[in-house]
């Protein structure tokens, strides 16, 4: 295949559920974690869960930046960019994530603070050139995907001699959050079969980063790409596993991913971060080397060092259930807020805020296919 609808042909995607429902073995449960926001959205956008069986069930994972990021650091954020004299740099989704207090960086930023939405650490350089006599923050959230260009944008600072550049890092890393979902205590926690193992991380990754998870849970993993037979391809793999008793990670993108992933990213990841002995994921609490810090090395471009940050703890919403979403133990129709008090426009938790949120994706598409199953109109022909 060449081009993009390729990927989205129906017929194939038909063919390929065909051999799913004919190959996943009545009396047993087959329950796959897509961990990665992407493969959530294109699930709820494609419907792919409407393709599969009863018993071959789709679980949301963790893998969506803007949602594991705790409320805390959201604070931290606002308290930075309140400072006289310094502007924060921040993509676009993060500007709505609900802070405390009914607090978001939109609301900082309209109560005067300096915050401008960059597309990339580019930017945020570009603007640091640009204005020399003001402290310029990233505020820098991601997987091992947008990582590497934070590392980089960190090395061109120090080649430029920029003195007015630091970054608030937030980087968190896939496969110690994959372990805390698998080794989640207590009968609340879900029973993962197999994950499907993220696209774009896995192409700075590779592979092999899985390995060690798959032999020591027994869990197939499947990394896939983003389009919807790439996610039903994977389904079919994970499958195959489960009836075979293996457990081994296969490579459904190869037109993308190797075993070993991309070696100059993860060399200028090792260079610029250290990993982190503890960090607070939403949902899942504080992870041990599960995120990274700046290196002592550039402790002049971190903003933790810089502006002498304390790390804030803050409760969630109670009445949110993004903690137990992002932990694949609820569904985003299990919130009461869903679509009454919380919607995309007035986000009340995290999930709702990115497309790649399991709360937001449900509301673009997803509750449609409720109301269908309901008895409603029917959505797919
Ligand atoms: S619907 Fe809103 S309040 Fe409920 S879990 Fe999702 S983001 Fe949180």
């Amino acid at each position: 295949m060449k081009h993009i609808d390729e990927y989205r042909d129906g017929n194939l995607a038909r063919a390929l559920a065909a051999k799913i429902a004919d190959e996943a073995q009545s009396g047993r449960d087959y329950q796959f974690m897509e961990f990665c926001g992407g493969h959530t959205h294109a699930i709820s956008r494609y419907g792919i869960e409407d393709l599969l069986p009863a018993h071959v069930q789709m679980v949301h994972g963790p893998g969506c930046p803007v949602c594991v990021l705790p409320i805390g650091r959201i604070d931290d954020a606002i308290r930075l960019a309140m400072q006289p004299n310094v502007v924060l740099c921040t993509y676009a989704d993060l500007m709505r994530v609900p802070a405390s207090a009914g607090g978001s960086l939109q609301r900082a930023k309209a109560e005067g603070a300096d915050i401008r939405m960059v597309y990339s650490t580019l930017d945020a350089l570009r603007i640091a050139e640009a204005e020399p006599d003001r402290e310029i923050v990233f505020f820098a959230i991601g997987f091992e995907t947008t990582t590497p260009a934070t590392a980089f944008a960190i090395r061109q600072a120090r080649a430029k001699a920029l003195s007015n550049f630091s970054v608030f890092c937030n980087h968190v890393l896939t496969p110690p959050a994959m372990r805390a979902i698998l080794a989640q205590p207590g009968a609340e926690a879900v029973r993962v079969t197999g994950f499907i193992g993220p696209a774009h991380v896995s192409s700075v990754t590779g592979t092999a980063a899985y390995a060690d998870i798959a032999r020591d849970f027994r869990k197939p993993i499947v990394v896939a790409g983003f389009e919807p037979l790439d996610v039903v391809h994977a389904v079919l793999m994970l499958v195959r596993q489960v009836n075979e008793g293996r457990h081994e990670v296969e490579n459904q993108y190869a037109r993308l991913v190797t075993a070993g992933g991309n070696i100059i990213a993860q060399r200028a990841m090792a260079e610029v971060f250290e990993v982190r002995p503890f960090f607070d994921w939403r949902g899942l609490g504080a992870l041990p080397l599960s995120a990274l810090r700046i290196r002592d090395t550039f402790a002049d471009l971190d903003a933790e060092v810089r502006f002498q940050m304390c790390a804030s703890q803050a409760e969630d919403n109670p009445a949110c259930e993004c903690g137990a979403i992002l932990r694949g133990v609820k569904k985003p129709r299990d919130c009461k807020l869903f679509g009454t008090l919380c919607s995309p426009e007035m986000p009340m938790g995290s999930c709702m805020v990115s497309p790649e949120g399991a709360c937001a994706a449900h509301w673009t598409y997803g509750r449609f296919r409720d109301h269908a199953r309901a008895g409603g109109a029917k959505v797919l022909a």
